[in-house]
């Protein structure tokens, strides 16, 4: 029987049979439990009663379901990183001093890891003698820092790789990923990885069979010692992991290469030097610009996961009106590219969904598609046949619109073409009951011109997903004239269960995403026609950070859509960027990109996944009659010309209250864009550079016309001084204190 014997505000000390003490985690106001100052204090606390209470053994679990310890709260880190580097140092110290008092008491201890182990909670766990970590799904273990552009500052790189050996830490560390308590137990991280019923009872086992062997004593000494690497090793893991980092860091991250190289010299050096080398390099991470975007953009995804995307008036009245649905029953009308990946996202997210389409051989077809993507192991990254066959039960499909009658959200994903959208939407309406709420994935379509077909527009709005939907984040929830807040904030509710980023965005040509990259497409096409090698157009933007050039981007998304988009684009924007006649010219000459093997650039195989083979050598001939006047532009012009223009667009994005605010811009432009996380998005980038700097830029191209004219907000900003970013950001963190 458990016999509570100190209770403080994060952690309570409770006494178990057979003299163990057991330490029970629950920190309150955090969605997860977090290392926050009082917990560190308190933690303090503990020890010091320890002492003079001593056990034989001790627990460390903690009292939430799901939550052993999700790391550092973040708002402090925030708060820190602006101390000067030595006490930055300080603080690294003194925390690991004190999760290190674990590996100084007498008698053996034991974390009993249930739910998500991050970071400094993962630090913490590492400095008991021994660890327990259910099955659980939810049960993950992990050092995400190098995600907010930082190191484990408590140990992490000194105890793993001393633990697991140096490669496996290595690898845990620089990619920053989770992995399950299963997955912990083969790379030696745990223990044991038991069914939750049994964990406190296996940890006291655990314990029993410490003392009697007094091993924990003898593993604790190892643990202090080097792990030198032999010269092999060392040159092994130095051109396998580290040109891996290299790879996929691009030199843009710093922090996966510093964490590299702090474990490779801490591991040959006693276990203070390697913790001082672990200070150090934190204390210098946490000084980069990289650590200070990553953090923001951190900031501003917890916005976007804890509120409902309708901006300040429905802030202020919550609930009151509102009636946010947390809908159970999806429905997704259209088999094909998008409404299979719709559909996937739901199975895998455990709706039991309902898909239509009225071609019975493209609905036959996509199902095993879906299933194989709903149980895609992103840690094995191969589908889980196993899973498939558990997944099997929650997808239904027909050909009958009839057969989703009781649903309650349903997602309409047929083609492109209005009449059929309208005809489809309608069908719907009167299939389904009174209170479903419908969406529209369309891409090009205005929510207006699809709404009019309702009874009851109230309930509709545009739910755009990103292409392909496995990868990409963001979902669009578009309003239309009539959505009502309760359906809007019923859609973000249900995005956000599918694990995705929904911003909530006025009905408008190409609604945020598309009006923004439009600018920035239609640029790298007048590099093209003035010269500009496409190759090089596209390596400026890699370098820049995007996942791909323009012109790639172009061949991706198939240029018979992106001829159709720029269309409407030109109708909404033309006095600033009219259609490019080079983009009907690969249409008619049939070059549609990767699917069709030619585009920009010729590629080994048509389809999805083709990898480029070369420039299109007949593109200059295609292009000849469209030529401008050649300039002599250097790297730089090109990455101004590229995404200065995307960073306009967004100022008069925000001018015509398209998002609530720009924080809604920079979260979309990473997660549907892909642009670099490191510069914290388009604003922040602008923030960076400074408003007077980008005019500045901008003048160098006032003869390219009214494309690359500041508008009057920029130049405001450019007068006063203050970063487009402030305004947002302080509201944010109001909204987040009230
Ligand atoms: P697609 O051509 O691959 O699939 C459309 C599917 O709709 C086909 O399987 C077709 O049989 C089905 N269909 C047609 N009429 C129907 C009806 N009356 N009832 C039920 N099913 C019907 O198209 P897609 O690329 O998946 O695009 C679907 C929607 O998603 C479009 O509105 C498009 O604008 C939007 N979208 C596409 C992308 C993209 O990159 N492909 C990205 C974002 C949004």
């Amino acid at each position: 029987m458990l016999e509570p014997i100190a209770t403080l505000s994060t952690l309570v000390i409770e006494k178990l049979s057979g003299g163990i003490t057991a330490i029970g985690i629950n920190v309150p106001g955090h969605s997860q439990n977090v290392m926050n100052q009082v917990f560190m204090q308190e933690l303090e606390q503990v020890f010091a009663f320890l002492q003079q209470n001593p056990p034989r053994g001790l627990l460390v679990g903690s009292l939430r379901d799901d939550s052993f310890l999700a790391g550092a709260d973040i708002g402090q880190i925030d708060t820190v990183r602006s101390l000067p580097p030595a006490r930055l140092k300080e603080l690294c110290d003194n925390g690991r001093n004190l999760l290190g008092m674990f590996a100084s008491l007498p008698w053996p201890s034991v974390a009993v890891i249930d739910g998500v182990c991050l970071g400094g909670g993962l630090e913490l766990a590492l400095a008991c003698d021994l660890r327990i970590a259910t099955e659980k799904h939810k049960t993950i273990l992990g050092m995400p820092e190098v995600k907010l552009g930082l190191l484990p500052g408590w140990g992490g790189t000194v105890r793993l790789p001393r633990l697991i050996g140096t490669g496996p830490a290595i690898e845990l560390i620089a990619s920053g990923d989770a992995i399950t308590g299963s997955q912990a137990k083969t790379l030696g991280l745990v223990d044991a990885c038991v069914p939750v019923h049994s964990a406190r009872e296996s940890a006291c086992v655990l314990i029993e069979q410490a003392i009697a062997t007094g091993d924990y004593l003898k593993r604790r000494s190892e643990l202090q010692l080097p792990h030198v690497l032999d010269k092999p090793e060392s040159d092994f893991l130095l051109a396998t992991t580290g040109a891996v980092i290299v790879g996929r860091t691009n030199g843009n991250y710093p922090a996966p290469m510093v964490a590299f190289n702090t474990i490779m010299q801490g591991a040959t050096q006693s276990i203070s030097e390697a913790a001082a080398l672990e200070s150090k390099a934190f204390s210098e991470l946490a000084k980069t610009s990289v650590a200070k975007q990553l953090l923001r953009v951190y900031r501003l995804g917890e916005r976007n996961r804890s509120d409902c995307g309708l901006g300040k008036s429905a802030q202020l009245t919550p609930n009151k009106s509102l009636r946010v649905n947390e809908l159970q029953k999806p429905s997704i009308v259209g088999a094909g590219i998008m409404g299979a990946g719709i559909t996937a996202r739901h199975v895998r997210s455990g709706f039991v969904t309902k898909l239509v389409d009225i071609n019975a051989e493209t609905l036959g077809q996509s199902i095993p598609t879906i299933l194989q993507e709903a149980a895609w192991d992103r840690y094995y990254q191969k589908t889980n046949q196993e899973r498939v066959g558990e997944l099997t039960g929650r997808l239904m499909s027909s050909t009958q619109l009839s057969s989703i009658a009781d649903t309650d959200i349903v997602i309409e994903s047929v083609i492109e073409r209005t009449d059929l959208k309208r005809q489809v939407l309608a069908e719907i309406e009167s299939t389904v009951s009174p209170s479903t709420i419908i969406c529209t994935n369309t891409s090009t379509n205005p929510i207006a011109t699809l709404a009019d077909v309702f009874s009851d527009p109230t309930r509709f709005c545009g739910m755009h997903f990103f292409n392909p939907v496995r990868k990409m984040s963001l979902v669009e929830v578009i309003r239309g004239p009539d959505t009502s807040d309760a359906t809007v904030a019923s859609v973000v509710l249900h995005a956000k269960r599918l694990k995705k980023v929904p911003v909530v965005v006025q009905d408008s040509p190409g609604f945020l995403v598309n009006r923004v990259l439009t600018p920035y497409l239609h640029e790298s096409v007048e590099l093209l026609r003035e010269g500009v090698d496409p190759s090089r157009i596209d390596k400026v933007s890699r370098r820049f950070g995007m996942p791909l050039g323009p012109l790639e981007l172009y061949d991706m998304v198939g240029l018979d859509t992106a001829f159709y988009a720029g269309l409407v684009m030109a109708n909404a924007i033309g006095d600033r960027i009219d259609a490019s006649p080079v983009i009907p010219a690969l249409v008619k000459a049939g070059w549609l990109g990767r699917k069709a093997g030619i585009g920009f650039y010729t590629y080994k195989d048509a389809g999805h996944d083709a990898k480029i083979e070369s420039v299109n050598e007949k593109l200059n001939d295609l292009i000849d009659p469209y030529r401008l006047a050649e300039q002599q532009t250097t790297d730089e012009q090109i990455r101004d010309r590229l995404f200065l223009p995307m960073l306009l667009e967004s100022l008069l994005v925000l001018d015509e209250g398209i998002v609530r605010d720009g924080c809604d811009i920079d979260l979309a432009v990473i997660h549907a864009l892909g642009f670099p996380a490191f510069r914290g998005g388009v604003l922040a980038w602008g923030d960076f550079l400074g408003a007077a700097e980008v005019v500045r830029r901008l003048d160098q191209f006032k003869d390219l016309g009214p494309r690359m004219k500041p508008p009057a907000r920029l130049l405001v900003h450019a007068e006063s001084g203050r970063p487009f970013t402030s305004v947002e950001e302080s509201e944010s963190h109001s909204r987040k204190a009230t």
